[in-house]
């Protein structure tokens, strides 16, 4: 392999340029894909101090490519935001994954089981791409164009996701299946919902591994704006998420009616928790 040292933004985007250099951030997916492998260039960007950017301002929270997913289990996000982060994110992979892994190399490697591209998307969240024309802005949902696709260039950098802070009076849930610690979720679901005069004014939900690109439930989020946050509600909500056959065509029969059914029950879960802790 042949790596290059970065210490600034400059240096990685020089060595991106050429289109055939590949970013190394936490290395937790890209090293074992490369298993070793000798000819790939990769531009390791763990010496960059700029990248290890995290702020939230006017109302928007910067992240930048070197923060590990372990900050998000701190308090470090604080509000709703901060409490749907550190629900997500003590589910993806194992500590020491945590530990190196970044949130911005799970976008860019846009797997179809990871959980931060799903929460971005449902966030309305817009990520930074910078390349040797300079920068441009995408927002998450145009971001995820398959499985392990997405619409940034080979010679640009993923620079910055922007996610919007969640309003007080925001509830928040998360909830999954996997088939044993350390791997991927079979499948998952997770929620935020905002209440105000006791009716719901916005409602996120986003669905985990059911389809190629990061799924958002629509359908039930419009079920639940304007209703009471009551058990009837979630039910409704749940059932919607749970009718994406688009989503699941590819899926014979049994498997579909499985799948929808774990979905069904993981969105009610993650509305459940989020109406529990919807506070003033
Ligand atoms: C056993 C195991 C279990 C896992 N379980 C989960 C899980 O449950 N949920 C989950 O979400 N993830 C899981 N992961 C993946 C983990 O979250 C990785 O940390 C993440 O996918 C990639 O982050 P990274 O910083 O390690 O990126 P790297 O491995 O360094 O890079 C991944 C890809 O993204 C590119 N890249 C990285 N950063 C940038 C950037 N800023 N700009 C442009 N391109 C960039 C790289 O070039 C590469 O193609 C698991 C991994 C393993 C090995």
């Amino acid at each position: 392999m042949n790596v290059i040292s970065a210490t600034c933004r400059d240096e990685v985007l020089s060595a991106l340029a050429d289109g055939h250099t590949s970013v190394l951030a936490g290395g937790q997916s890209l090293l074992p894909e490369l298993g070793g492998r000798s000819g790939r260039r990769l531009v390791d960007i763990n010496a960059v101090a700029e990248f290890e950017v995290l702020a939230e301002a006017d109302g928007t929270l910067r992240v930048g490519p070197l923060v590990r997913h372990r900050t998000f289990e701190s308090d470090a996000v604080t509000g709703p935001l901060g409490g749907l982060m550190r629900r997500v994110v003590r589910n993806i992979g194992h500590p020491p994954i945590r530990a190196r892994g970044t949130m911005l190399g799970s976008l860019a490697y846009a797997h179809p089981a990871a959980e931060w591209p799903v929460l971005t998307v449902i966030l309305d969240a817009r990520f930074e791409l910078t390349g040797p024309g300079g920068g441009r802005t995408v927002p998450a949902e145009q971001f995820f164009t398959g499985p392990f696709t997405t619409a940034r260039r080979p010679e640009e950098l993923l620079a910055e996701a922007r996610l919007p802070v969640l309003p007080d009076g925001t509830g928040v849930g998360y909830a999954e299946d996997r088939r044993g610690p350390g791997i991927y979720p079979e499948a998952a679901a997770m929620a935020a919902v905002t209440v105000a005069d006791g009716l719901i004014s916005a409602a996120a939900i986003g669905l985990v591994n059911a389809g190629p690109c990061p799924v958002r439930a629509r359908t039930a989020e419009r079920a639940l704006v304007g209703s009471a946050f009551s058990d009837a509600a979630v039910l409704a909500a749940a059932d919607a998420a749970a009718q994406l056959d688009a989503n699941l065509s590819d899926l014979d029969g049994s498997e579909r009616r499985r799948r929808q059914r774990a979905l069904q029950v993981l969105t009610r879960r993650a509305l459940t928790q989020a109406r529990e802790n919807t506070g003033p």
